[in-house]
């Protein structure tokens, strides 16, 4: 999520028995860190050797709803929406959709047939517009995969890649971005600081997943020190 909003909690202490979070913004009461069940893959052996084709559509200002607006760095005409499959995690295909930037529409095509290949379980893969108000934590604590948000670099007057279509940010709740200061996001991502867990989905450097990005010269946040944006891969 390059560079995650700072409307964040804060990690009070990793090391104490039982972690808090103290909610910096927002109304809503902070949620409990509490252990969540790790997602598991049942099986893939119902799943086709190849996903089914990708659809690719232009959007409208209108379709990208609160993910775009006037003065954004790209216009609606240079984003087009891809149709993805993908294994849950249940075993099974589905069908997600990515809005990226027009050059990379090839590129992400086959990124995304070969994670199929390689079974990686993605949980849900849907348009940032999705979310109210297209909010990232939302997104990112729904365990989200997503491309295209018109969105900037908190802290800073640049965008971030995202806002270009040119980032995609990969099973988010269990990849999450880790600043310096002991912050992370999302909120509900406490239990996947622990890089030593192997749940499916998780990315590690030299992961062939990770290895799909960065060998086209993509850049992973995971190989990044502030932050460490594990679910993280930008095209610039
Ligand atoms: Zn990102």
């Amino acid at each position: 999520m390059m560079r995650c909003r700072r409307r964040i909690a804060v990690l009070v202490s990793m090391l104490a028995a039982g972690v808090v979070l103290v909610q910096c913004t927002g109304s809503g009461p902070p949620r409990a860190a509490g252990p969540s069940p790790s997602p598991t893959v049942r099986s893939a052996a119902r799943t086709p050797l190849t996903p089914s084709g990708n659809a690719v559509q232009p959007v409208t200002a209108a379709e990208l709803g609160a993910s775009w607006r006037p003065g954004c760095p790209v216009e609606p005409t240079q984003l087009r929406r891809v149709d993805v499959d993908h294994i849950g995690f249940d075993g099974r295909t589905h069908r997600g959709e990515l809005i990226v930037h027009e050059d990379l529409v090839p590129e992400v095509i086959t990124i995304f047939e070969q994670l199929y290949r390689l079974g990686l379980p993605i949980e849900r893969i849907r348009t940032a517009d999705q979310y109210p108000g297209a909010d990232d934590e939302l997104s990112m604590e729904d365990n989200n995969t997503s491309a295209f948000n018109c969105r900037g670099i908190p802290g800073s007057n640049q965008w971030s890649q995202h806002a270009y279509g040119r980032a995609i940010d990969l099973n988010p709740r269990l990849n999450p971005c880790v600043y310096a200061i002991g912050t992370f996001q999302p909120q509900n991502g406490a239990d996947y600081l622990d890089r030593s867990r192997t749940d499916p989905g998780l990315l590690h450097k030299g992961d062939p997943a990770v290895r799909l990005f960065t060998g086209r010269g993509w850049r992973w946040g995971g190989d990044w020190t502030t932050p460490i944006d594990y679910q993280h891969f930008e095209r610039p």
